[in-house]
């Protein structure tokens, strides 16, 4: 869940605000009060002159550029280590210069950021400007993949999960452990993503068995596959779909679901959460 409006124009500094930094300059900004958040701004860089820029794809998703001004980009500055770990939402905003009657108004020069959403990213892969000022410098560029806010996705795990698994909580919890600690691959296809995706809701589902990981109440219906209805909810991002590790998810009974997301005390209930699920986890790796 995030503040904004898309489409809703803001200022730097109610951007800094909700991700709790003091960042200057940056175009990826993160900060303490969302940690599991990533805030990028697409714009005032790049274009034809640098000869790449940030661009989107018919099909709704990004390719949002690499930070690093000069060279070859690494994937080991913060803001590229981060967006290249897979484990962040992505709140994108594209930026603009404000007219002169905009700057007469509002008293100050600062670019204006416009909402475009909610993002996971879904890999990357490298980028060869054949033109311009960044002309044969390695680039990166990052797939953002949007997401919409409340959609609680069903996955159909006979048709999403191309992973084989036994049923094994314990082998599961590995594989899926292993897949993401080790770097994401660049170029993971859609594919494998929705795949990775389903497989953590799987476990997730098959952990709680059938109760609610925050309150311990039993699901309140039945599945048509016959598991207990739960959703599962994401401990550190903003939001609930996408692969993500083992212990950074939680299969809730849609109140608690709803309160770890809305209520007044929803950070401590989020960490109280986190060490549940932290122990639990323990408990799976320590079996044989
Ligand atoms: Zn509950």
């Amino acid at each position: 869940m995030s503040p904004f409006v898309i489409g809703q124009e803001y200022e730097r500094s109610r951007l800094l605000e909700f991700i709790g930094s003091r960042q200057m300059q940056s175009g990826v900004l993160w900060g303490s009060e969302e940690p599991g958040c990533l805030i990028c701004t697409s714009g005032g860089r790049g274009g034809k002159k640098a000869g790449y820029s940030d661009e989107r794809l018919s099909d709704g998703t990004w390719w949002y550029f690499g930070q690093g001004r000069t060279g070859n980009q690494s994937l080991s500055n913060s803001a590229n280590s981060k967006l290249s770990s897979g484990k962040y939402s992505v709140l994108l905003f594209t930026t603009r210069e404000p007219t002169a009657k905009e700057v007469e108004a509002r008293g100050n020069y600062g670019k204006l950021f416009s909402y475009c959403g909610q993002f996971n990213v879904s890999g990357f892969d490298q980028f060869l400007p054949t033109n311009g000022s960044r002309q044969g410098d390695k680039l990166w560029r990052f797939r953002l993949l949007p997401i919409g806010e409340e959609k609680y996705y069903y996955y159909n795990e006979k048709n999403d999960l191309d992973l084989e698994f036994s049923g094994d909580l314990r082998e599961m919890q590995y594989r899926l452990t292993s897949i993401v600690a080790t770097k994401p691959e660049p170029r993971i296809s859609m594919t494998e993503y929705r795949s990775r995706s389903a497989a953590v809701h799987l476990y997730a589902s098959l952990r709680s068995n059938g109760q609610c990981e925050a309150c311990g109440s039993v699901a309140p219906f039945t599945r048509p596959d016959g598991r207990g209805f739960l959703e599962v909810h994401h401990l550190t991002r903003l939001a609930d779909e996408g692969p993500d590790l083992p212990s950074n998810v939680a299969a809730l009974c849609p109140n608690c679901h709803r309160r770890v997301h809305y209520s007044i005390d929803r950070k401590e209930f989020s960490k109280k959460l986190q060490d549940a699920i932290a122990l639990k986890e323990t408990i799976v790796a320590g079996w044989e």
